[in-house]
């Protein structure tokens, strides 16, 4: 997830190079996707005006933002220049030449499609979660009953035994694993230059790349990548609630290594800079590519650290950074495994709700219950609901798409290198999530 923010000169300038490099190899001829590409991109910025949150990151030109902000043009206007787009599309057909153009090609059509949705729904039109989350982010993630946490929860109870909800037996347990607001900074660092390092052991970025850590409150969110182009990120950490020490390499290797900042620094490197593609100076965040980046960035975190070498890791270092007792690290992940298999119950609540079935309170509770979250944190999950809707799915089902992907292509665990080729080739590919 990121940002709109102006564009450096030097981006613009890398960008008018790429696209001369390329008009130059196809002998002379103009890009034929040039022209379709530009549009989108205006389409894109022009959303922004309608919805706040649309446009994550815009790294292009001045001139198209100046121009969007000028033109202040119509949803109607967008939504049918957005199809009469998808339609020249269909009419140049699919592309000669590499993997990667044909991509491009699938990837500008589902893209559009989706912000013909999202205009559809800004005008009013109301559809299940299933449909939105088909039309926006090109997935429909798996239903489960309440029958299919019971099994974990069940495993819970007996780990935690006592009276009481069990959110609140678990919740007194894990305060103990909570980072000292005074060790937070000194932590996420540790954290993030481990996952930057072990990044590096595996995929080559361009000098220069780097981001810079804020610390904010009052947001739906955990954490934020804000892509600011020219190799470099703003990542902001939200201190509202406590925030437990699995957070730190979760939201370092999420954000940062491999996660949202190497997705969008060899985005940039390959497709924008090498080939001239400004699509990709645009992020706009209720579309497919939201599955890939939020499901990357999920997987990302076994990839740097799988299984036991994450505990050890954090035994070793941040525990004790942290001022927590690093003899219980393996104590926690244990725990912390069981939990994990309640991921998908978010998505339930979520559907639940903007489905109409249950209410905010009964949302809150089924968090509660079913995905253990204290009450405060449930509270916090259905702000999210409200202002990102279906975009939950990306997070869970975007990584258990991602990883079928990965172990597809050879990437198992036990090939960590053949993990990584894969993970990269993914990063750097304007694949979707119906391509997977
Ligand atoms: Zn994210």
């Amino acid at each position: 997830m990121i940002r709109l923010l102006a564009a450096s000169t030097a981006v613009a300038a890398a960008l008018t190079l790429g696209a001369g490099a390329q008009q130059r190899s196809a002998g002379g001829n103009a890009d034929p996707m040039a022209d379709i590409s530009k549009e989108y991109v205006r389409l894109a910025l022009a959303m922004g005006a309608h919805d706040k949150d649309y446009v994550d990151a815009y790294y292009g030109p001045d001139s198209l933002k100046a121009g969007a902000a000028q033109e202040h043009r119509s949803l109607d206007d967008i939504g049918r220049t957005a199809k009469s787009l998808i339609d020249r599309l269909a009419a140049t057909g699919t592309p000669g030449g590499d993997e990667l153009a044909q991509l491009r090609h699938q990837y500008l059509q589902k893209q559009l499609a989706a912000m013909a949705a999202r205009v559809r729904m800004l005008k009013g039109e109301r559809l299940s979660f299933d449909e939105e989350s088909k039309a926006l982010y090109d997935a429909v993630a798996p239903t489960y009953s309440e029958a299919h946490f019971q099994e974990a929860l069940d495993r819970l109870d007996q780990r935690f035994p006592g009276s009481g909800p069990l959110v609140s037996r678990y919740d007194a347990w894990r305060r103990s694993f909570v980072i000292p607001r005074e060790k937070l900074d000194a932590v996420f660092k540790a954290a993030i230059g481990a996952c930057r390092a072990q990044t590096l052991k595996h995929v080559r970025l361009p000098p220069g790349e780097s981001f810079s850590v804020e610390y904010v409150t009052n947001k739906s969110w955990s954490g934020y990548n804000w892509y600011q182009g020219n190799f470099r990120s703003l990542i902001q950490v939200n201190t509202d609630l406590p925030i437990y020490i699995d957070r730190a390499v979760d939201l370092a290797c999420h954000e940062g290594y491999p996660g949202h900042h190497v997705y969008n620094v060899l985005l940039e490197q390959h497709l924008v800079k090498e080939r001239g593609w400004l699509e990709f100076t645009v992020y706009p965040l209720f579309s497919p590519q939201s599955l890939i980046a939020e499901g990357t960035a999920n997987f990302g975190i076994d990839v740097a650290f799988p299984g036991r070498e994450r505990t050890a890791f954090e035994q070793r270092t941040l525990f004790p950074l942290a001022g927590l007792d690093a003899s219980r690290a393996a104590e926690y992940y244990e725990v912390q495994a069981l939990v994990d298999q309640l991921s998908y119950a978010g998505n339930e609540a979520a559907r639940r709700y903007l489905d109409g079935a249950i209410d905010r309170d009964a949302a809150v509770a089924w968090l509660e219950r079913y995905a253990l979250m204290p009450p405060d944190r449930a509270a916090q999950r259905v702000r999210f609901f409200d202002q990102y809707r279906s975009y939950v799915i990306n997070y869970n089902y975007g990584k258990d798409l991602v990883r079928r992907f990965i172990e597809s292509r050879g990437g198992t665990a036990d090939r960590p290198e053949a993990r990584w080729r894969a993970f990269e080739m993914l990063l750097s590919s304007p694949r979707l999530p119906s391509g997977l």
